[in-house]
C-alpha cells in the first residue's frame, strides 16, 4: 500500500512538480517550532544581515532545484518522529516567501496530511506581494516565526540594508489575519540590545493577540566561517555574544508587557 503522502502526489501531479530552489535540509530540528520539526532552508534573501549565519542562502541562483514531490519524499521517512513529538515541517531560509508558490504547494500537501507547517520568515513582502498566492499560502500555514531584526528602521537599515518597513507592514497583517506568530529577535550587543529599541519592541508586540510567544536569540558566530568563503570579511568580528544578564533583563522588558518570553 502506498503512504497516503505518496497516494496524494498523484492527485494533485502538477502542482507536485512545481520547481523550487532549496540550500539543505535539516532533519530533526529542535529550535524551529513546536516538536521536532523536518526542517527546509530554500535559497535566496534580499536582507544582507551582518549577523548572517546562512550567508550562504543569499543568492538566489544558488542552491539546487527541487520539485514539490522530491521534498515530501525527503521529509517522509521523518514522518514517525514528527508524529510522535507533536512536531511538523518549517520552511526557513534565507527568505522562503521569495518563493511562496513552492512554499504554498508543499504546505498544501503536507496539510492534507495534517502535518503541522510553519513558515520563518523575514516578512519580506513588496506591496504587490499582497496577492491570493499570500492569502493561499497563509490558509495553509499554522505558525509563522517572524524575525524582526530592528525596530529603529535607521539601525535595521543599518543592520540589513533594508528598511524594517516590509517587516513590519507583514506584522500587521498577520495580526489582521489572526496567524499565530512567534517573533524571533537576534540579540546583539551594541546593534540590538538597547533597551530603548527594545521596549519599543516590546510596546508594539504587546499591541498583537496573535503573538505567542517572543523567542530572545543570543548572536552567535557559528556562521561567520561562510562569509570567507565568499571571500568577504565578516562585519561582526570580534563583536561577543551577549552575556546572561544582558538577555535577562531584556527578557524583562517583554515581561512588564505581558508577553511569555523564550530566552
Ligand atoms: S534574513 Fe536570515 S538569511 Fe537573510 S540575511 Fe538575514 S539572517 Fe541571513
Amino acid at each position: 500500500m502506498q503512504h497516503p503522502v505518496i497516494e496524494m502526489h498523484s492527485r494533485v501531479a502538477d502542482a507536485a512538480h512545481l520547481l523550487g530552489r532549496v540550500h539543505s535540509f535539516e532533519t530533526c530540528g529542535t529550535v524551529d517550532g513546536p516538536g521536532t520539526r523536518f526542517v527546509v532552508f530554500l535559497q535566496g534573501c534580499m536582507f544582507r544581515c551582518q549577523y548572517c549565519h546562512n550567508r550562504d542562502t543569499w543568492e538566489m541562483d544558488e542552491g539546487k532545484l527541487y520539485s514539490v514531490t522530491d521534498v515530501l519524499t525527503e521529509i517522509l521517512p521523518y514522518i514517525p518522529f514528527i508524529d510522535a513529538s507533536n512536531g511538523g515541517v518549517t520552511v526557513s531560509g534565507g527568505e522562503p516567501l521569495l518563493q511562496k508558490q513552492f512554499v504554498r504547494v508543499l504546505f498544501k500537501l503536507l496539510h492534507q496530511q495534517g502535518i503541522h507547517t510553519c513558515l520563518d520568515t523575514n516578512g519580506y513582502v513588496p506591496d504587490a506581494g499582497y496577492d491570493e498566492e499570500l492569502e493561499k499560502l497563509m490558509s495553509c500555514t499554522d505558525l509563522v516565526l517572524l524575525d524582526i531584526k530592528h525596530i529603529n528602521d535607521q539601525k535595521h537599515l543599518q543592520l540589513t540594508r533594508v528598511t524594517n518597513q516590509y517587516t513590519l507592514k507583514f506584522a500587521d497583517y498577520l495580526h489582521s489575519c489572526g496567524k499565530p506568530v512567534w517573533i524571533r529577535y537576534v540579540v546583539v550587543p551594541g546593534l540590538t540590545d538597547a533597551e530603548a529599541d527594545v521596549e519599543q519592541l516590546a510596546e508594539s508586540v504587546g499591541h498583537m493577540n496573535n503573538v505567542e510567544k517572543v523567542e530572545l536569540l543570543p548572536y552567535h558566530t557559528l556562521g561567520a566561517h561562510k562569509w570567507v568563503a565568499y571571500d568577504e570579511c565578516y562585519p561582526l568580528a570580534g563583536v561577543v555574544p551577549p552575556s546572561a544578564e544582558k538577555i535577562a533583563a531584556l527578557k524583562a522588558i517583554f515581561e512588564k508587557y505581558d508577553i511569555n518570553v523564550l530566552a
